[in-house]
């Protein structure tokens, strides 16, 4: 799949594997070291740099200032971007705004584009998408109380929502909420978009998650929506099409936290190799020699190279058939790679030994950042089930 890289690829991601290795990774460790909103003007200079490379918005159709790339193609440029931490950040293609900048393109009215998208995509404002509620199992979206209400020109958003990533410092929220209640249950929410200087949106608190309550675009956000009253151009999409635009947001999105995956696991998986190959146990023999050492770099080899090729299989399907026809390979996609980054992570991490507890190393930062991966965008058990569920449809095994 590789081999079949055009030229302008190749070039392009010779052109952002320069730009992490000589300008990001110079600077990472001292980077996570302070506050995101401290850390955001040097990102900040590194994103007109990017920009000034023709680097910036990769995902974007050439149309809206992008690189016109297939998912296929920015799926390879996503890896290297993600042997870095900020990577993804500096040329703004980091989630959730990735998602947001796509569902406003293909969704939003032109006047929600001009006000919203334009500046999102210029890097100018960030923005969040708020699903996720305390009271409702996540796992079942279909289950939530956060109302929409249209009142003759406005939308009304009342609700209870949390884990509402990047929220802090945000311009805008994605809301999903109830419209049509009497609908049936994948027709029952929208989408909204609600600017968070709107009246009645509280921020209630950044989520500490594993020690870490973070600030800005590292953070995790409890919301409540009090009356939030928008207009009603506010709508992204039709009306009761907020699972459709969901599901259609979701395919595309885990190709891109899986690639993300595949390149943290590389970072890792060379500081392991290093380590290894470095670091003596006695005159005459260094960890590496161990045999245990020696199963974890070659298992670790074989499953992320396994994790690439299915993940751009996955990308490659989706970009010639469309998400549904491949929604058996995001799902097998999505556990698979998420559980071999845990698993080369805490290799790398155990290999460096008490140095790997530090934040001496960015081995800290990815262990509790990337815990998350099993869970969101849909957990482990909701992919195996769904992935085998729909295997057994081929054997006739009808649902209960
Ligand atoms: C780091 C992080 C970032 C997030 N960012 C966002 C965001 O930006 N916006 C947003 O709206 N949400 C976000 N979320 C929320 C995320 O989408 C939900 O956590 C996820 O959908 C799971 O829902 P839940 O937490 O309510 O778990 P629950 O639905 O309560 O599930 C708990 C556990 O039960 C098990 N389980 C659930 N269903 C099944 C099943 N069918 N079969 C077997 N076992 C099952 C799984 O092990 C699961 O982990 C984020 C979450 C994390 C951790």
């Amino acid at each position: 799949m590789i081999n079949r890289q055009s030229e302008r690829i190749r070039k392009l991601q010779e052109d952002v594997q320069e730009f992490v290795e000589k300008e990001m990774m110079p600077v990472e460790s001292e980077l996570l070291k302070i506050p995101f909103n401290e850390a955001a003007v040097v990102l900040q200079e590194k994103r007109s740099l990017a920009k000034s490379r023709g680097l910036f918005v990769p995902h974007l159709p050439g149309s809206y200032g992008g690189l016109g790339l297939s998912l296929l193609e920015f799926a390879s440029i996503s890896e290297t971007l993600a042997r870095t931490p900020f990577g993804h950040y500096v040329l703004n293609c980091q989630a959730p705004d990735i998602g947001n900048m796509e569902l406003l393109i293909k969704h939003a009215p032109e006047a929600i584009k001009k006000a919203y998208l334009e500046p999102l995509m210029q890097g100018g404002i960030r923005s969040c998408f708020s699903m996720t509620e305390p009271s409702f199992a996540g796992s079942n979206p279909v289950s939530m109380a956060t109302t929409a209400e249209f009142k003759g020109d406005k939308i009304i958003i009342n609700g209870h929502k949390w884990f509402t990533t990047a929220a802090d410092g945000a311009s805008f929220a994605i809301v999903m909420a109830i419209t049509d209640p009497d609908a049936t249950a994948y027709q029952r929410a929208s989408m909204v978009l609600v600017p968070t200087d709107t009246e009645g949106f509280h921020l209630k608190r950044n989520i500490p998650i594993m020690g870490e309550t973070g600030e800005g675009y590292h953070s995790h956000a409890e919301i409540i929506y009090e009356n939030c009253s928008v207009p009603a151009g506010n709508l992204i999409g039709a009306r009761g099409s907020g699972f459709k635009l969901a599901q259609e947001r979701l395919g595309p999105g885990r190709i891109h936290h899986c690639m993300r995956w595949v390149g943290i696991c590389e970072r890792a998986f060379d500081m392991m190799c290093h380590r290894a190959a470095t670091r003596s146990l006695s005159d005459e023999e260094k960890l590496g020699h161990k045999q245990t050492i020696q199963n974890w770099i070659a298992e670790s080899r074989v499953e992320i190279d396994a994790s690439r090729m299915l993940v751009l299989a996955a990308a490659e399907k989706i970009d010639r058939f469309g998400s549904r026809e491949a929604k058996n390979d995001i799902s097998g996609i999505k556990f698979y790679v998420a559980n071999v980054l845990m698993r080369v992570l805490d290799r790398a991490l155990q290999t460096h030994g008490a140095l790997g507890m530090t934040d001496d190393t960015l081995l800290s930062f990815w262990y509790r950042h990337e815990r998350g991966a099993r869970i969101y965008d849909g957990p482990d058990e909701v992919h195996k089930s769904a992935l085998a569920r729909s295997i057994l449809k081929g054997y006739g095994l009808k649902p209960k």
